[in-house]
């Protein structure tokens, strides 16, 4: 047996690899280029484009690009027309900003507790949770796998509520058929450089309802509006004049992140080809390997993973998850946790949430890490990723 690197044996590679990072082309930095040589830098027509290419890309009716994936989300909150008052009922085992974007609007948010096996939002757990202060959902794709949409769309239907997909890992996945931007009420994206496709920083609201396709377009600038249509004062005093009618933000992204936005888009059928090849490999190879649990795959989700996480069955293992992790650190591969539950920070907790809200997302967290997987992953990369997971829970093997 191979002892492991951090007790003194040899690691399985010399550089370290990591959970998650981006994949930038000449291509994608001469895209940049053009633009910062040229007269808009921002406010000028990537963005516009960027647009169009996500509509086409989901078959969503209208797309709005914003400056973050948190940004989209507080954008789609606005939409709902969330406010003082309102709960959201959102999963706990997210990143923060799921979570926030209800906070931002001054409501407050609800855990619903999370299937034990997909670790997704369970749709029995959001019935559960639902008050008459209940005024939306925010799903969470999580590790890019597609929420039971169905049952979530009924629930949202029997009681009035909004329906956010929270899509930040999910884009280019599919649930039967229909491509994710065009399955919720609104869909939020992230360009954040882990993420499937990159702006740098970046983010979008895909939505076929008018009405919240008006109201992000506000949000995002300052509520000001140019459009004579929508404008309620004196008339049209000239071409310089617009009106501010509801209170927004600058949420706007630049044209040069657009401009890479595009080119991005240009490659994702193949990095999310990539991401399935490498997922399909490490479900094989993990699925023999005693005290290590796989992910269950949703049938009805087409899914572009943006994560990987194993999770350690502790019964079978002789370690902690903090060891194995510190081990994997050790043979120099890198893995992250997705996530804390949310619920378990300071901020949260001086709120009045109390551990043991969500038992299973709780336990679900325990044994769980997020091991590399992107598109640029040579083989050697992925080789050795799974010869550190194998070595690891074999030498830690009860
Ligand atoms: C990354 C992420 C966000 C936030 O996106 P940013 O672009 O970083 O603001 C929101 N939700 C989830 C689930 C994420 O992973």
């Amino acid at each position: 047996m191979e002892l492991p690197a951090l007790l003194g044996g040899t690691p399985v590679r010399e550089d370290k690899i990591y959970y998650g990072r981006q994949w930038v082309t000449d291509e994608d930095i001469e895209a940049v280029r053009k633009v910062l040589e040229g007269p808009y830098i921002t406010c000028g027509p990537k963005v516009q484009e960027a647009e169009r290419v996500l509509e086409s890309y989901t078959g969503a009716k209208h797309a709005v690009v914003v400056n973050s994936g948190t940004s989209a989300l507080h954008c789609a909150c606005i939409a709902a027309g969330i406010g003082e008052g309102d709960e959201v009922i959102t999963t706990p085992l997210t990143f923060a900003a799921s979570a926030n974007c209800a906070l931002y609007c001054g409501a407050k948010p609800v855990f619903a507790d999370i299937d034990p096996e997909t670790y997704n939002i369970d749709p029995e757990s959001i019935r559960a949770h639902i008050t008459p202060k209940t005024k939306a959902v925010i799903a969470v794709d999580f590790t890019g796998q597609v929420v039971k949409v169905r049952e979530i769309r009924q629930i949202c239907d029997e009681h009035g509520l909004v329906f956010i997909e929270d899509a930040a890992h999910s884009i280019g996945s599919a649930y039967d058929g229909v491509k994710v931007g065009n399955l919720a009420d609104m869909t939020c994206f992230s360009f954040h450089p882990v993420k499937t496709v990159t702006a740098g920083e970046g983010g979008a609201i895909l939505t076929n309802n008018e009405e919240y396709y008006e109201k992000l377009v506000l949000a995002h600038t300052h509520g000001i509006t140019h459009d004579e249509s929508q404008m309620e004062g004196a008339p049209h005093e000239g071409i310089w004049y617009y009106e501010q009618i509801s209170l927004g933000y600058n949420y706007r992204m630049t044209d040069f992140q657009a401009a890479l936005l595009i080119s991005q888009m240009g490659r994702i059928d193949e990095f999310v080809a990539k991401r399935k090849e490498i997922v399909a490999r490490y479900d094989e190879e993990f699925s023999k390997i005693p005290g290590i649990i796989v992910q269950k795959n949703i049938p009805e989700s087409d899914t572009s993973r943006h994560l990987y996480i194993i999770r350690l069955d502790l019964d079978k293992l002789k370690c902690t998850r903090r060891e194995f992790f510190d081990a994997m650190s050790a043979e120099n591969v890198q893995c992250q946790v997705h996530y804390v539950p949310v619920y378990w920070f300071p901020y949260y907790e001086h709120m009045g949430y109390e551990k043991g809200l969500c038992p299973n997302a709780e336990e679900v967290y325990k044994g769980i890490m997020s091991i590399p997987l992107y598109p640029r992953m040579t083989e050697k990369d992925i080789e050795d990723t799974i010869h550190a997971v194998r070595k690891l829970a074999e030498y830690y093997a009860k």
